[in-house]
């Protein structure tokens, strides 16, 4: 049984993230893309979110203007944090 590096609590094998602390999990076999994966998937959801964003302010629903909106900067912090962990992989 493999441990958690930041708490020590025990984790199964199909967690990719700790139940207790939240960190992320390299399983045994891990797929080496998983992460650049994740990456393309944040980039895609990031440009979608955008480009939605973009519509609602040409549209008058500013209440979705505004979730969009932090979507958006939701979305692209995760997306510079994606960044940062697979270049800090290399
Ligand atoms: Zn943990």
């Amino acid at each position: 049984m493999q441990r958690c590096k930041q708490c020590d609590s025990p984790l199964a094998k199909s967690d990719l993230a700790c139940i207790n602390c939240g960190e992320a999990i390299k399983p045994v076999k891990t797929k080496p893309d998983f992460r650049k994966k994740f990456g393309k998937l944040v980039t895609v959801l990031f440009i979608l979110s955008a480009a939605l964003t973009v519509v609602a302010l040409f549209t008058s629903y500013v209440g979705s203007f505004i979730t969009l909106l932090a979507a958006t900067i939701v979305l692209l912090m995760v997306k510079k944090s994606a960044d940062e962990m697979s270049s800090s992989e290399q």
